[in-house]
């Protein structure tokens, strides 16, 4: 049966990079290895054992070097996830767990690290965190490798790909995409990963249409088979009609024509019809996303966290590291301003043993961000270092996440003089003058931040935690999702009354929760008067341009007959209608406010 008569199916997964793509399935099937089980009483054929699988570390490692050393130049900013890979090699769970399963249970060496691999895939299989369950890949995937070079099994030869096809996979580990010549390559479907996979931070940096987590789509799709990848909206075509192939050759050449003229557009600045000027930064987790952030035409970062340096690894980065990395990003970034915010670990973004080992009850109101790092003080204080180094090489800021009282700014501050003061005595290069602010998102900061702005230079809203808490929804729970309200009439009241405090105390306030990044609140947020909005780089042109059609005046009469609406709805209901039109181009080219 050809395409043509094949039924038109659709497999809808999470959008990893945005474009559409049209073209040919190349399916990987890396096929599963097979492998027995075989006990070994003897204590001879223990230590045989013990000595291959070290043999397979060593020879893993070998490779893992071979591939920093030959990783092409466009993706050399990746290189950090090869060094990931490279500290895993030695990781408990699956170096000492796998080394203990031998031993204990008198069996080979593929038995026991295929039995680890599955055991940790099970682990992090329900964990709803994205970092972590990234990271958990991680640890699979050099898993993998072992694995096969255990088993003498031949790589897969991705680098053999030489036409321009749509690459199918259960999944494609850091390595294996280093394989691929991209150039090739239109776009990625995998059946398992998200947004915060390797493959679409990669997908995204080289600007390739993905959609990941599709669960199924190696089993459905077959070589060759005709495919539509629309990485936007997260879905799969596979078989596609005439009709549905006419429509995505419409959208994608749209797609195309607005994005280049948003890229175009947004390095120009985003003053408003009337003359406001409004800054728009970016939201960025790593250093290799600054580029992203610049191509897009941020006016600087607003919100880098920072908690991905931290996640799923043995140790925690060392000072030197940290530095590194803030420095690099400062760099990359200058003359523009980079706020880095300090660890705010925990909660959503779990570490394992983060708490003595013991699963908080209610994390999202346990030992979070800054209650962690006052009690964690060698922590914070490397990290406070780390940032005040970088900080000699750009113009940096710091940002305290999840402060709800007085004392704890006044305790955060009191280490910064801290660790100053040390840094001075060592003679080690720094900048004390960075200015220092508070995220806004525990409603109580809300209430005291008249107090909170003695203290500090600016004010972050951090929107998704303060309508958590304030709506008392947790952000992660799909249950609860239809009511994370954003135009909230608490919400919106809320916003007004910071910006009203950092306009009476000449305090600068940001906004930097996801809400920040939807066209459709644009106008709600200029008209509350928030003049520096920041937001994952790829939104930054569609917010931008809205930016510029707006009149700051005009917003604010929307902002004053809204603060009186009884419920979201309402106000949802209004902006449709008033900018509907306005917003049909700019809503396609951004993800759902819900973060
Ligand atoms: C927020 O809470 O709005 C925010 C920007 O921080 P995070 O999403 O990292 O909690
Ligand atoms: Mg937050």
């Amino acid at each position: 049966m050809t395409d043509r008569e094949a039924e038109e199916i659709r497999l809808f997964g999470i959008g990893g990079s945005p474009g559409i793509c049209i073209g040919k399935a190349y399916l990987v099937d890396k096929g599963s290895v097979d492998v027995v089980r075989r006990y070994t009483p003897e204590k001879k054929d223990l230590k045989s054992e013990v000595k291959r699988f070290k043999a397979a570390v060593k020879k893993t490692r070998d490779e893992l070097l071979g591939i920093i050393e030959n990783t092409p130049e466009e993706l050399r900013q990746h290189v950090y996830v090869f060094e990931t890979h490279l500290q895993l090699l030695k990781d408990k769970m699956l170096y000492g767990s796998t080394m203990d399963t031998i031993e204990r249970e008198h069996v080979n060496a593929e038995w026991a690290l295929k039995k680890n691999i599955a055991r940790i895939r099970s682990m992090f299989q329900d964990i709803n965190d994205a970092y972590l369950k990234e990271r958990a890949l991680d640890i699979v995937h050099v898993g993998d490798r072992i694995l096969g070079n255990l088993m003498g099994a031949a790589p897969v030869n991705l680098a053999d790909i030489n036409a321009r096809v749509i690459l199918v996979a259960k999944d494609l580990s850091p390595s294996e995409t280093s394989q691929i010549n991209l150039k090739k390559i239109k776009g990625f479907v995998t059946d398992r990963g998200g947004k915060t996979s390797h493959t679409s931070i990669i997908a995204r940096t080289l600007e390739i249409p993905a959609v990941l987590g599709l669960e199924n789509a190696t089993r459905v799709v077959k070589n060759d088979d005709l495919l539509v990848v629309d990485g936007l909206a997260g879905i799969l075509i596979v078989h596609p009609t005439e009709a549905t192939l006419v429509d995505f050759e419409e959208r994608s050449m749209n797609y195309e024509a607005h994005r280049s003229a948003f890229i175009r557009d947004s390095h120009l600045p985003a003053t408003t019809r009337d003359g406001v000027s409004v800054q728009v930064l970016g939201n960025i987790e790593q250093p290799e996303e600054a580029h992203a952030a610049i191509k897009y035409g941020a006016d600087g970062i607003g919100l880098y966290r920072t908690e991905f340096q931290y996640l799923s690894r043995a140790n925690f980065p060392s000072e030197q590291e940290l530095f590194v990395h803030y420095r690099d990003t400062v760099k990359a970034l200058s003359p523009r301003p980079v706020t880095i915010r300090t660890l705010d670990i925990n909660g959503d973004k779990a570490i394992q043993g983060a708490n003595n080992g013991k699963a908080e009850e209610n994390p999202a109101l346990g030992m979070r961000a800054i209650r962690y790092c006052l009690k964690k003080e060698a922590i914070f204080t490397t990290q406070l270092r780390a940032i005040l180094r970088a900080a000699a090489h750009g113009d940096i800021r710091i940002l305290f996440p999840m402060i709800s009282s007085i004392d704890e700014i006044l305790a955060a501050k009191n280490l910064l003089q801290k660790v100053t003061a040390e840094l001075k005595t060592q003679g080690v290069p720094y900048d004390a003058a960075v200015s220092v602010g508070v995220m806004i998102e525990v409603p109580a900061a809300v209430h005291i931040a008249e107090e909170l702005a003695r203290e500090v230079d600016f004010f972050s809203i951090g929107t998704n935690d303060l309508i958590q808490y304030t709506l008392a929804i947790d952000r992660n729970n799909k249950e609860v999702a239809y009511l994370y309200q954003p135009m909230h009439p608490a919400i919106l009241r809320m916003l007004k009354h910071i910006t009203q405090v950092a306009a009476r105390t000449g305090t600068r306030v940001c906004i930097c929760g996801e809400m920040a990044g939807e066209p459709l609140y644009t106008p709600v947020l200029l008209g509350l008067g928030v003049r520096e909005f920041s937001l994952l780089p790829q939104n930054i042109p569609p917010v931008k341009s809205l930016l510029r059609i707006l009149s700051a005046a005009e917003t604010a009469g929307l902002a004053a007959e809204i603060l009186s609406f009884p419920s979201a709805r309402d106000v949802v209901d209004l902006l449709h209608r008033r900018y509907g039109g306005l917003l049909e181009d700019k809503a396609d080219e951004t993800p759902a406010a819900h973060p």
